[in-house]
């Protein structure tokens, strides 16, 4: 079997599926790699170091879509690209797959047995290929610097000849892997960090990297679900989580939000009202951007100051840091690979968790449960 890594089309993308070792180890355990002309650039890696681990360069998309049985992405394809598989061709990537249904019929129509890496449990097993983690983490990191860099302020505390300067206060709303990380950072930076969620068992993770975590009782008992995501909010929930940030983020120069449901739009957790309440020259980095923003005011992809507040949504961070992005994506979908393809042929368990969990689509029909039940009406 071979593996194929086109160069990424989305605009702004810098990532690449497989680095230069990678695509090494592959063809060490006896596979053959393409790669198109170029796909390693905008993270570094030339073709000649791809070449020299034993891959073989195809000149373009067409030349790598007609001749892979596997083919490696970072971004969801573009319903052209799915069109340019060979038929019955393997597809890893991420796919978006619940809130997809477009692309994903075509995935089935087009008989491609298609692999979403967003859909990879989160069992310790598969940790190792888990690439919303290794994605997110970068994201939690960058915000930070974002904010930091925005921010008319220092972030730690310092007492100097000329006077003592206060410590910056940062709120991180989502305390999951994005979450965690940005914590990290505020913290390493010298800020003096809150974070919050409704998962209530994250607190002791938050308290353990040396932030306080901000509580306040919803009357909401069961906040996660069994794959370990938060569930959706009752809308009386939803108004009055509102209402308690509205107060909170009066005393804070930063907040992250990161909130997130699978499948849904971004909870709205920062209303135009809490902006309008915040200290004239705070910064909001909203890392739920993409999914239509945890913050009323955010708009995808700008920098945007309202009521004296800079607010960002970036929507796609580990774009930005595509060295290590693509280095640590590519583990993931190389220990992806080891489970798929046995003795150099694809050996699917549809009873694994992981099979079942990422596969999306295969023989021309949709085979994941969530994608199937997020296709059928409410
Ligand atoms: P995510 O990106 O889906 O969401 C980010 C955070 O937003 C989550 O912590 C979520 O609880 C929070 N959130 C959602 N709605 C909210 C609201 N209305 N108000 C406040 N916060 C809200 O989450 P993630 O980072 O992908 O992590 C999901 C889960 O998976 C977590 O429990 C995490 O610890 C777990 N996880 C486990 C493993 C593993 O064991 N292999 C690896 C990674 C993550």
């Amino acid at each position: 079997m071979n593996i194929g890594v086109p160069r990424e089309t989305a605009a702004g993308e810098r990532r690449v599926a497989l680095v230069p070792d990678a695509a090494a180890a592959l063809v060490k355990s006896g596979l053959e790699v393409l790669l198109e002309r170029g796909a390693g650039e905008g993270a570094f890696h030339a073709d000649a170091a791809y070449e020299q681990g034993g891959a073989r360069i195809v000149p373009d998309a067409g030349a790598l879509f007609d001749q892979a049985d596997i083919v490696l992405k970072v971004q969801k394809p573009t319903l052209a690209e799915v069109d340019r598989l060979r038929e019955g061709a393997v597809l890893v990537s991420f796919l978006q797959a619940l809130t997809s249904p477009e692309l994903i019929a075509r995935l089935a129509a087009r008989r491609i047995t298609s692999f979403g890496m967003e859909g990879i449990p989160r069992i310790s097993r598969a940790q190792k290929m888990d690439a919303l983690s290794s994605q997110a983490n970068i994201a939690g990191y960058k915000a930070v610097l974002i904010a930091a860099e925005t921010l008319a302020k220092f972030f730690p505390m310092l007492m100097t000849a000329a006077g003592t300067v206060f410590a910056a206060r940062v709120l991180v709303i989502g305390a999951g892997v994005a979450g965690l990380q940005a914590i990290a950072t505020a913290r390493r930076l010298g800020a003096q960090v809150w974070g919050y969620d409704v998962r209530p068992v994250v607190k002791e993770q938050v308290e353990s990297l040396g932030a306080k975590f901000l509580a306040f009782d919803l009357g909401v008992a069961d906040a996660e679900d069994k794959g370990g995501y938060a569930k959706a909010l009752t809308a009386d929930a939803s108004r009055r989580q509102q209402e308690m940030l509205a107060e909170k983020t009066k005393d804070f120069d930063v907040v992250v939000t990161t909130a997130l449901v699978p499948g849904r739009p971004a909870p709205r957790l920062v209303t135009r009202e809490t902006v309008a309440g915040m200290r004239s020259g705070s910064v909001i980095v909203d890392l739920a951007a993409e999914a239509g923003g945890n913050c009323e005011l955010t708009e995808p992809d700008q920098v945007v100051v309202r009521h004296g507040v800079t607010i960002h949504g970036p929507t796609n961070l580990p774009a930005t840091m595509p060295v290590h992005a693509s280095q640590l994506y590519a583990r993931n979908v190389t220990e992806l690979l080891r489970e798929l393809v046995k003795n150099g042929a694809l050996a699917l368990d549809f009873d694994d968790e992981v099979v079942k969990g990422a596969c999306v689509t295969h023989g021309g029909a949709v085979v994941n449960e969530a994608v199937k039940a997020a296709g059928k009406p409410a």
